[in-house]
């Protein structure tokens, strides 16, 4: 701190322009929007402002950047304030960049002049402090981006995973597990097959027709030999923050983004759903779930957002959780190890419940894993992909439905630009880009 001091206060303006204008030059391409900071400085060389630099690491939050960088508790709360309703800081990422510029010689409390935060290249929010009010005011930088849609298409391959054969179409790294979250939506892939066919239309944004900013998955399909024909595609209800914006089904049917989620890391199918001789009792019954072969202790997740309804022991269940769904579907966890949460509470999608064990009548670790509807009937969890949500209705499905329209006005226009998008032979594995007209 002192060497900065001293440095500021030696009183030769050349210098310090030159080491300003230096500091700028290595920033520069970050830097753009603080320029008019720098100009002011050019005439107040008592008030150069110092940048500093720091980048988001793994865990970090907004708090503990303006940590490292130093900035006193008094102005770390003024830049969350002045931040806090214009960013969305719950998308911050490993290596994003702030940038803060401080001027030690102003009084405690109004030292910080500038702070500048990319959510990405082409989105820059900056507040900048006024020198008579001492508050600080907002700004937006949205840099002009360029919109793509592209169609990718492939079929499932034996030995291969979804998201393999994802990536190998060409979906970019960061939209894989999107897509496969809206494909799992609508599709049991445990039911998939060799053969099976997808195909995709993202809409992307880059900057400077190259740098990655953005995407959205705006239809998915998948065609399987059993699994039937499934389409999703995304709504738009015209504002960002909607919670209408989702994947629906052309009927406006919602697909719940998350879908169901796998109960265990390994799945081992020992026995399925339906008639069985019961391996202690030796009778004939519906066995009313899946069975999961596991090691004992292994972390059991639940498959979807819900309230645990059920947190207890029973002779035959051993410990059991049941966790009941948004479309009133319950889900159940059988011969648990031990139990992680109680009645009453609310558990994430993949949230660890619990873990496998080998509690009531049972004849090793394992999970049974069942679902009742709303009606309380068992059914085949393996049959149940989604929690079903309310659909769209009046203005917002036409709404859904012209933008429908236009999804399949992209495809047809694709498909009769490359013959081969239209054949639907096994082995067609095309990905193409178009330009938005
Ligand atoms: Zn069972």
């Amino acid at each position: 701190m002192c060497l900065v001091v001293c440095f500021l206060s030696n009183g030769c303006g050349g210098n310090k322009l030159e080491s300003l204008k230096q500091q700028e030059k290595e920033l520069s391409h970050t830097l753009d929007s603080l320029n008019s900071l720098f100009t002011k400085a050019d005439e107040e060389l008592n008030n150069i402002p110092v940048i500093s630099k720091a980048t988001v690491e793994a865990g970090d939050g907004l708090f503990q950047v303006l940590v490292r960088m130093g900035i006193p508790e008094l102005e770390r709360r003024q830049i969350v304030l002045a931040l806090q309703d214009s960013v969305e800081f719950s998308g911050m990422r490993v290596g994003q960049e702030f940038y803060v510029a401080q001027n030690p010689n102003a009084d405690p409390g109004k030292q910080v002049k500038a702070f500048r935060y990319a959510a990405n290249p082409a989105t820059i929010h900056l507040i900048f402090r006024d020198d008579q009010t001492g508050d600080f005011s907002y700004q937006l930088v949205n840099k002009p981006l360029t919109r793509r849609h592209s169609i990718f298409q492939g079929n499932l391959e034996a030995g291969s995973t979804l998201n393999k054969m994802l990536f190998q179409v060409g979906i970019p790294g960061r939209m894989v597990g999107v897509v496969s979250g809206v494909l799992q939506c609508k599709v049991a892939f445990q039911q998939a097959q060799p053969g099976d066919r997808f195909r995709i239309l993202l809409e992307e944004t880059f900057y400077q027709d190259s740098i990655w900013i953005s995407g959205k998955v705006l239809y998915a399909e998948f065609e399987g030999r059993t699994l039937g024909h499934h389409e999703a595609f995304r709504y738009d209800d015209g504002d960002p923050k909607s919670s209408y914006n989702a994947h629906y089904t052309e009927n406006g049917e919602a697909l719940v983004f998350d879908g169901l989620r796998y109960p265990l890391d390994r799945l081992h199918i020992t026995s399925t759903f339906g008639n069985r001789i019961h391996p202690i009792t030796g009778q004939r019954r519906a066995h009313q779930g899946v069975d999961y072969g596991s090691p004992r202790g292994a972390p059991v997740y639940a498959v979807a957002e819900g309230v645990v309804v059920t947190s207890g022991y029973d002779q035959y269940s051993g410990n059991k959780i049941a966790v009941r769904h948004r479309d009133n579907s319950t889900s159940w966890y059988l011969h648990l190890d031990s139990r992680g949460v109680s009645k009453g509470i609310t558990v994430n999608a993949r949230q660890m419940i619990g873990k496998v064990g080998n509690t009531g009548r049972s004849t090793g670790p394992h999970l049974h894993f069942g679902f009742t509807n709303a009606k309380g009937k068992w059914i085949n969890p393996l049959s149940k992909t989604m929690i079903a949500t309310p659909k769209l209705q009046g203005e917002r499905l036409a709404k859904l439905q012209k933008q429908v329209g236009e999804v399949r006005n992209h495809l047809q226009l694709a498909e009769a630009e490359t013959p081969q998008l239209a054949n639907d032979s096994m082995d067609v594995k095309v990905k193409m880009r178009f330009l938005e007209p």
